[in-house]
């Protein structure tokens, strides 16, 4: 499943640092695709990407998709925000529960209509002009 793709004008406020480890998930979100770690030993899946599983602690992790859809779990406006977003707040972020069962916390869009905590949010993503962010946008 190919996430939806958000043209975004400008560079990254404060892009994130790639490493070579996080380089596969940095790859994996300009291909338009959600990836994580998943623990070969247990099955377990964990988000941000790990190099180890924070469940078993093996080192046999391997790379796999996420489910990019999930229910917003809370969320809150930013209006006192660090100097590389003041242009712009306010601005909300939220904690999703994704369908894998993992949580995550995000920018959240798709809410100047209104929405509830329970929400549907699905993963876009922001596609700036020097790379890749992503956010969850409400979708019901
Ligand atoms: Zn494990």
């Amino acid at each position: 499943m190919t996430l939806p793709v958000l043209k975004i004008a400008g560079k990254r406020p404060y892009p994130p640092r790639v490493s070579e480890f996080t380089r596969t998930f940095w790859q994996g979100l300009s291909d338009g695709r959600f990836l994580s770690t998943r623990c070969a030993a247990c099955a377990m899946r964990s988000f941000p990407p790990k190099p180890f599983c924070p469940h078993c602690w093996s080192g046999r992790i391997e790379w796999a998709p996420l489910a990019p859809q999930g229910t917003v779990y809370s969320s809150t406006v930013m209006h006192a925000v660090p100097a590389y977003f003041r242009h712009e707040a306010p601005y909300r972020v939220g904690i999703v529960d994704l369908d894998d069962r993992l949580r995550i916390a995000t920018r959240l869009l798709g809410v100047e209509q209104g929405f509830a905590v329970g929400a549907r949010a699905e993963i876009v993503v922001l596609a700036y002009e020097d790379g890749p962010l992503f956010a969850a946008r409400v979708i019901a």
